[in-house]
């Protein structure tokens, strides 16, 4: 397999300047000169982030002569080589990026991810290629975890890897530390998780719920699985959170305080990490394989616009507690409070009023990705709102078809008649099978290409729940986890940033009592009515304050003393509580019962 192959990726690391070093061997170039490229941004993550800005030196050389080829950057991503018999590019990239979306080497730990890693080829696309994992400077005892298959190289071992062609290699995150591997099946399938970081808590309770919610994601498209393996790479490390889904992997980052304690543990902090995995698991189907139609041939040197995202991460993470709850490791309780929390995070926030899903899907690239202090007030978020919108297409579903149908059913279409067929998914194929279920075509045109408050009390109401509402006070805290607070109490209307050194506005509510005086984002507030503000303070003084009661805000802008008037506003009634009616129809116990099983 060596003697053919192209192409090889030859990989040294030097943790101390966190450096990492690619020889790229390319044994027959483009005679005409070869153009090469580092993707400017990585599936899954709509951004762009012209990874070319950390590479440090390149330079191309031809093995067969060893003479330097001129070698000429033409845009942020793209190189031109002059011809040569066998080429030879050598870069170095700077690693120092502590999230699962570019690469990261020091001595504890080296993370590659693809995109951000290997350059591509113009005209090798499809063609195999090698990747040789070197090990001088780094600590022996490490491992390394990819799901780049061996060609020599033990399992979890050094040495040298193989991918069918550029697109695969890019999919496969490649982690290499001190790796603590836990084992198990889902049909029969290998699965694993490899830790890397600090170990302080239960990992055997992570990887028995982690096995559940894998079955129960992979039972919603009744088939075999679409990989031979699948691979987690958890980063476990002091405060982070988020994950890149891939095929048949994924790199997750959180908090090494999320793991569970032990075989109890019902933190808030163990559920969202367990979300996590379930959200990123379900992707290996929807986005991974389930695509929107410009998805099919990426391009990743520019964006590949879509109105879909919420479909793709809305209904991902949809499924994502949903998962935990059909998977038995959260009870319906708890599935509820997440519930109710998604809810409250799309209904409190003004920018749902301004953006549409399509719009908040289509302009992830500039707008979801960079987000500043007045998103709050102008966009929504495809993933909340996405969410809730699948709910609400799932639960209408069922009462349209007596239950009969479901999105689950959706999902199985979408798998079997478009994804097994390489077929991409378009906005009408959406509309046109969700109508077919019985959706009714003004609710998606309100709720995707509109700003109409969604429905939620009454779908919710038809499918048995009950929604009971409460004040809330602050913007920043979601209902169910906050203290209870009396309708009295005045409210600001804005989100804190409160630290020992300072307590800073990060943004007002556009109609919120603060914004409406004239407070700004950015404001460092030092006092109110008199009293220092700090962190500890804060809490307490605002507990005290009434609505309709104005006081007096001392802060500084621009380093200059300010005292701005604000009148409170009451604190507005919103969703803090779901459960079932007490009384519900055989139909209506038949649904619950369905949905979350
Ligand atoms: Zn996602």
């Amino acid at each position: 397999m060596k003697q053919s192959m192209l192409i090889e990726y030859d990989i040294t690391f030097n943790p101390s300047l966190r450096q990492i070093e690619i020889r790229l061997l390319v044994n027959k170039p483009i005679q005409e000169g070869q153009t090469l490229s580092l993707p400017a941004w990585t599936p899954g993550s709509y951004c762009i982030r012209d990874y070319t800005k950390h590479i440090i030196s390149i330079q191309a050389t031809d093995r067969a002569t060893h003479k330097k080829v001129a070698l000429r950057k033409i845009n942020n991503n793209t190189y031109e080589c002059e011809s040569a018999a066998q080429l030879e590019v050598c870069y170095i990239l700077y690693a120092n990026d502590n999230s699962i979306r570019g690469c990261y080497c020091n001595f504890d730990r080296i993370f590659i991810n693809g995109s951000a890693a290997f350059m591509t080829l113009s005209g090798f696309e499809s063609l195999p290629l090698q990747v040789k994992l070197n090990k001088q400077r780094i600590n022996p005892e490490y491992q390394v975890a990819t799901q780049l298959k061996p060609v020599d190289a033990p399992r979890w071992g050094w040495g040298t890897y193989f991918a069918n062609n550029f697109d695969e290699l890019i999919d496969c995150p490649i982690a290499i530390s001190d790796l603590h591997i836990k084992e198990f099946l889902v049909d029969k399938v290998p699965h694993a998780i490899c830790m890397i970081g600090r170990i302080l808590g239960d990992t055997q309770k992570l990887t028995e719920d982690v096995a559940k919610i894998c079955q129960a994601q992979a039972n919603v498209f009744k088939d075999v699985l679409p990989f031979e393996s699948y691979l987690f790479i958890l980063h476990l490390v002091d405060d982070n959170y988020g994950g890149l889904e891939h095929r048949n992997s994924s790199a997750l980052i959180a908090s090494r305080q999320s793991l569970p304690m032990d075989g109890n543990d019902r933190s808030k902090e163990y559920k969202s990490l367990l979300g996590l995995f379930s959200h990123e698991y379900f992707h290996a189907w929807h986005v991974k394989r389930i695509k929107p139609n410009n998805f099919i041939n990426l391009d990743l040197n520019a964006p590949a616009y879509t109105t879909l995202l919420w479909v793709f991460e809305g209904f991902t993470a949809y499924y994502d507690d949903l998962g935990l709850v059909r998977a038995g490791v959260i009870t319906r309780e708890e599935y509820f409070i997440l519930l109710v929390n998604q809810i409250v995070r799309y209904t409190r926030l003004p920018g749902k009023d301004y953006q549409s899903l399509a719009e908040s899907s289509f302009d992830a690239w500039t707008k979801y990705y960079f987000p500043n202090e007045n998103s709050i007030n102008q966009g929504v978020s495809y993933y909340v709102k996405g969410s809730l919108v699948a709910c609400l297409l799932d639960m209408q579903i069922r009462l349209k078809s007596q239950n009969q149908k479901s999105l689950d059913g959706i999902m199985r279409i979408l798998w079997e008649d478009f994804a097994k067929q390489s077929k991409g998914i378009s906005e009408s194929d959406i509309e046109n099978l969700l109508v077919d279920s019985g959706v009714e075509k003004s609710f998606l045109q309100q709720a995707v290409y509109e700003c109409a408050l969604l429905p939620i009390e009454d779908v919710f109401s038809q499918f048995g729940l009950q929604l009971d509402f409460a004040p809330y006070s602050q913007i920043d805290v979601y209902y169910p986890d906050a203290p209870p607070v009396s309708s009295t109490q005045g409210v600001f209307g804005w989100l804190l940033k409160k630290s020992d050194a300072a307590v800073t506005v990060m943004s007002v509510l556009a109609d919120g009592a603060a914004g409406q005086a004239g407070i700004c984002a950015g404001d460092e507030v030092v006092a109110i009515d008199g009293f220092k503000t700090t962190q500890r303070s804060y809490d307490v003084l605002a507990k005290r304050l009434k609505s309709e009661q104005t006081v007096v805000v001392t802060l500084f802008r621009d380093n200059l003393l300010k005292n701005i008037s604000v009148k409170l506003a009451t604190p507005q009634l919103e969703i803090a509580k779901m459960s079932p009616m007490n009384y519900l129809s055989p139909l209506q116990k038949e649904m619950l019962d369905d949905w979350l099983k």
